[in-house]
């Protein structure tokens, strides 16, 4: 056999490279395949994603994902096989519907403004909720600078990060925005014996703490310059959105106007087990879905896949699809005032 043979002879190429790495792990005392290039990382890229709005910065600051279970116990008025025919023609689980949560922090130059604050403290849907302040550190964002926490609702996922484990404001020197109907409802003490009480204590310890620098918010009435909300009732009595305007660019913080980006979506008339009413809230969500894909509105969904940002069309007859918007991993600041 000539050089140039042995040179292009794939498998004795092989067999001659291999032995030669065999060689070296025995003199370095390793056993065969357990040396690695380099440890497992256990860590993941920050948790926030930053962009535009005309002159306003936004960014998105996770409170981390919210595992609903069994996808059948909580989406309701389909048959648990076309549930999972769904699910799986979008390669999704079929035994765990994971939410994730979406909050917003909004720098419109004069304020600083979250929307929505994840679980806090609650471990009600296990382990990986909570990291809203994490988040927030992430992205360099002071909680002690935020100064409005603007609420789509009064649920435990939405609420339940403004205090801490000992009762105290995280947001000290905010003012909270919120419907005085999701208010009076989930601060109800007389609740407090029924089927939500998981829901009514944690939106005390949350909201409560907070007495005297709470404002309401109207259908139709700006929260603060650039923010108007919007009635979108169902999910709960005052759930609200908001629609953020500056310039010529405009994104919708819907909240849970949907809570899954195929399930309530392609059938947005399937009802969700935790909607106060949830005839109201297809009504409302066939509404909302109807101005966001006429008005082709960018929007941002709460329970949707990480950064939960995007698109929604009509598809045939009450149907919509959900287009994520492609994420931008390089700087882009707002416009120049
Ligand atoms: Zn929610």
């Amino acid at each position: 056999m000539s050089k140039d043979e042995m040179v292009i002879d794939p498998t004795r190429r092989t067999t001659l490279l291999g032995g030669a790495a065999l060689g070296l792990g025995a003199s370095l005392g390793l056993t065969t395949g357990a040396a690695a290039k380099m440890p497992f990382a256990a860590t993941q890229a920050p948790y926030f994603y930053r962009f535009p709005v005309g002159k306003f910065q936004a960014t998105i600051v996770s409170d981390g994902p919210l595992p609903l279970g069994d996808p059948a116990a909580s989406f309701k008025g389909v048959s648990k096989d076309e549930i999972a025919k769904s699910l799986t023609d979008n390669f999704l689980s079929t035994d765990n519907a994971v939410l994730e949560q979406n909050a917003l922090v909004l720098n419109t130059g004069s304020r600083l403004v979250l929307f929505d604050s994840g679980m806090g403290i609650s471990k009600a849907f296990g382990p990986t909720t909570g990291r809203l302040q994490r988040s927030l550190l992430q992205a360099g964002i002071d909680p002690a600078r935020i100064d409005d926490v603007i609420c789509t609702h009064a649920h435990i996922d939405h609420i339940g990060g403004l205090v801490n484990a000992a009762g105290k404001r995280l947001f000290p020197n905010a003012t909270i925005h919120i419907s005085k109907a999701d208010w009076d409802f989930w601060t109800d003490e007389s609740k407090i014996g029924g089927d939500l009480k998981a829901f009514i204590v944690h939106a005390r310890t949350n909201l409560l703490p907070y007495k005297g620098r709470i404002a309401w918010v109207e259908d139709g009435k700006d929260v603060i310059p650039g923010v108007q909300a919007m009635a979108a009732p169902g999910h709960t009595v005052g759930h609200t959105i908001y629609m953020i305007k500056s310039e010529a660019s405009t994104v919708a913080f819907i909240g849970d106007t949907t809570h899954h980006q195929i399930l309530l979506t392609e059938r947005p008339k399937t009802e969700f087990a935790y909607d106060t009413d949830a005839k109201q809230a297809v009504q409302t969500r066939l509404k909302v879905f109807d101005m966001l894909s006429k008005d082709r509105i960018p929007f941002i969904a709460y329970h949707f896949p990480w950064p939960g940002m995007g698109h929604l069309a009509r598809q045939g007859t009450d149907s919509y699809r959900y287009f994520a918007e492609p994420m931008t991993h390089v700087p882009m600041p707002p416009k120049k005032a």
